[in-house]
């Protein structure tokens, strides 16, 4: 059996050249070097020699196909898995750990179903963050109001459609304010059309409150609708293949073109 060196040896290194960060882009978090494995029974590779970076207010996609280790990028970041090599950082201190300045909001929305919408967007700021029930109150109600629930914040999960209860999962993620949010495929659950209304909202609210976003997907259009910027993972093990300027709000011609140029990348064309 192949030991570890030797199987991160064997690897073909997929040569590409990131853009580096802007001069004026001040960035936020960092990948370098970054190789994730997996330990079972055998040694899994899942990630390879990630380099990229996230700079402030930006919103960044990766897109791959099932499997391809988005999942594991993403948990890195979060701070709930650690790389066998290589760094990751926000505002230059290393991720060693979960933290409130990285939230992430999940496919399935993870509400607690005993809590009323109010009481689930109040509850990490209770918990984590230590504020008062009032300054709770005040940030939970604000963060509803902004996706849309103004009224239903005293409904509990079983009370919502699937789109409203992932509105109250987002407006969770954002009442806390964090410095990135981590969206692993959040919108991938629902059907097409409350997908777009999601996708829109978001885009909206992030746009308002310039958030740094990291979002994951397998969905091309959501990759080139969500990102200002596009990163395209390989499979097994997962590299990074090509970066691209998302065509999003330019000609409908442009944005099939990028979306044809994406399924080459991937091989699914
Ligand atoms: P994606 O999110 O792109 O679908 P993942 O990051 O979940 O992909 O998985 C990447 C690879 O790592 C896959 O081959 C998967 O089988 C493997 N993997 C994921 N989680 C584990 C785990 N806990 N133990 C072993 N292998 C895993
Ligand atoms: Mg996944």
């Amino acid at each position: 059996m192949l030991d570890s060196q030797n199987l991160l040896n064997s690897i073909d290194p997929k040569n590409i050249s990131i853009l580096s960060a802007k001069n004026n882009q001040d960035v936020l978090l960092n990948i370098k070097d970054l190789t994730v494995q997996y330990y079972g029974l055998k040694i899994t590779v899942a990630l390879f020699n990630i380099n990229m970076h996230i700079a402030k207010g930006e919103r960044v996609t990766i897109v791959g196909q099932s499997g391809c280790g988005k999942s594991t990028l993403l948990n890195v970041a979060a701070g709930f898995l650690k790389p066998a090599l290589g760094t990751i950082t926000i505002e230059n201190k290393i991720i060693t750990k979960p933290n409130s300045d990285r939230i992430v909001v999940f496919q399935e929305h993870g509400l607690l179903p005993w809590k009323t919408a109010l009481e689930n967007v109040m509850f990490p700021l209770i918990q984590a963050k230590k504020l008062s029930k009032e300054a709770s109150i005040h940030k939970a109600k604000n963060a509803l109001t902004l996706v849309g629930l103004h009224g239903l914040q005293e409904k509990f999960p079983h009370q919502l459609s699937g789109g409203q209860k992932q509105r109250v999962s987002i407006a969770r993620a954002f009442a806390m304010e964090p410095k990135i949010l981590l969206m692993d495929e959040p919108f991938s659950a629902l059907d097409q059309i409350t997908k777009n209304t999601l996708q829109d909202e978001l885009l909206e609210l992030c746009k308002h409150i310039n958030a740094t976003v990291f979002f994951i997907t397998h969905d091309i259009r959501e990759a080139i609708k969500i990102g200002n910027r596009i990163i395209v993972l390989s499979s097994n093990p997962g590299q990074i293949i090509a970066e691209l300027d998302s065509a999003y709000g330019k000609s409908f011609e442009e944005v099939e073109h990028q979306k044809n140029k994406i399924e080459q990348l991937l091989g699914i064309k």
